[in-house]
């Protein structure tokens, strides 16, 4: 794909720049366990006419004229969500995950309401009532954590939890959780004090999609995500929820959180929840799942901390903390190496989260390139030098062009 033909013609800056993020692209290991590469057609709808229109309101209910090729490429994408997850309604409206909370919030909630979610430090999101966030400014947030032994939701904790603080809503779900979440267990916690049910399957949507994850949509009355993580679509979100919900929370989103929409990223979801309907992306998720379970596997053997032994999804997370080197080298040495990762806070960390005693690592992006058992093998041999020698510039440079010769066999971008 020709990324910069028109671009080149009006501003080299710009194309300059561009190029030099699809040669990262290509000659990187992508490991960043919330990134993917979207495929060449979701990037050319992302780069079509639907760029120019604005469509405030719904499919049918427009505040503007010329809009009848947006309610057919809107109704599409909310039809094929609601296929791919089986819910009752679907918004393709927001422009991100964050604003799939916010939004959520915005419907069920008053100013002051109380949040149960999973402590940022455990591995929730920002959104989940995170101080720093509009979700722990405007509403009273609470949050759980995870079990200081089995590093694994205490869901009697978190009832006991829920019984003590009364939240108007529970959030469930997780950036940095490698195991299944039981939603049904949510459920119950969720109707024992009253509280709505918010799943955040930002990070599990394509597992979820072909149910090689628990499914959220029978237990919640709300279920958000992201499309650019697992479910390898355009960068924004997607809410599903009860019909019932329905008014409340597309009047969260437009007017609530957001204008326009953005209709060349809706075209883009569209054929994202399509390309996820076919057969292929089943066998897709499981080599991801696989992948990670094996790269968990391999580096165990190594003699890593990946905590809870393992993964159920597209991540792991290792402590490092028994290593002697801290997220934030590890990530850096290992990036110089061309395995781009992400340092991330394990739970009960005493690092700042600047410096962080672990990684986080996915899968997802490295199994879409076509990569698998035997690579993930090697890659888990890489990263074992580099974390062992990580000042060591020889080290590296061997383990880069290793990682060179890899991306070179498993091309990305080339059509
Ligand atoms: N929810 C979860 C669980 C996430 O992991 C993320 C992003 O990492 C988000 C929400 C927010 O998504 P965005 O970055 O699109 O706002």
């Amino acid at each position: 794909m020709d990324f910069t033909k028109y671009i080149e013609k009006v501003d080299k800056d710009v194309a300059y720049i561009i190029k030099q993020e699809v040669k990262r692209n290509r000659e990187n290991l992508l490991m960043i366990a919330s990134e993917n590469y979207a495929d060449e057609a979701i990037l050319q709808a992302q780069g079509s006419v639907f760029t120019n229109k604005y469509a405030e309101g719904y499919p049918g209910k427009r505040f503007y004229q010329g809009v009848e090729w947006c309610d057919k490429i809107e109704q599409l994408a909310i039809d094929r969500a609601k296929q791919l997850f089986g819910a009752e309604h679907a918004n393709v409206q927001p422009n991100s995950g964050s604003q799939t909370n916010q939004s959520v919030y915005l419907a069920v909630l008053a100013p002051g309401d109380s949040i149960l979610g999973m402590n940022l430090a455990a591995g929730g999101h920002l959104t989940h009532g995170a101080p720093a966030s509009s979700s722990g400014k405007l509403y009273k947030s609470h949050s759980y954590g995870v079990n200081k032994d089995t590093y694994l939701l205490d869901y009697d904790e978190i009832a006991a939890k829920a019984k003590e603080v009364k939240p108007k809503i529970i959030v469930a779900g997780a950036s940095a959780y490698p195991r299944q979440i039981d939603f049904k267990k949510f459920r119950e916690i969720a109707d024992s004090v009253g509280a709505f049910l918010l799943a955040d399957i930002a990070h599990y949507a394509g597992l979820v999609a072909v149910k090689l994850f628990p499914d959220p949509v029978p237990y919640c009355d709300f279920v958000t995500t992201t499309t650019h993580k697992t479910l390898k679509g355009p960068r924004g979100g997607l809410i599903l929820c009860r019909e019932k919900y329905a008014k409340a929370v597309n009047s969260a989103v437009f007017p609530g959180m957001q204008g326009g929409p953005l209709m060349h990223v809706i075209a883009a979801k569209a054929i994202c929840f399509g390309e996820a309907l076919k057969p292929a992306f089943k066998l897709y998720q499981e080599q991801v799942i696989k992948n990670a379970q094996l790269l968990g596997a391999e580096l165990i053997k190594k003699g890593y901390k990946v905590l809870t032994g393992g993964t159920d999804c597209h991540l792991i997370l290792v402590d490092l903390r028994p290593d002697n080197i801290t997220g934030k080298d590890a990530a850096l040495a290992l990036d110089k190496a061309g395995i781009t990762l992400n340092k991330n806070g394990v739970p009960f960390d005493t690092q700042n989260p600047f410096i962080t005693s672990g990684i986080r690592v996915g899968t997802p992006a490295i199994t879409a390139r076509g990569m698998k058992e035997k690579e993930i093998v090697m890659i888990a041999g890489w990263m074992d030098e580099v974390m062992k020698n990580s000042t060591d510039e020889k080290v590296i440079k061997s383990v880069r062009a290793k990682v060179l010769k890899l991306c070179g066999k498993f091309p990305v971008y080339n059509r």
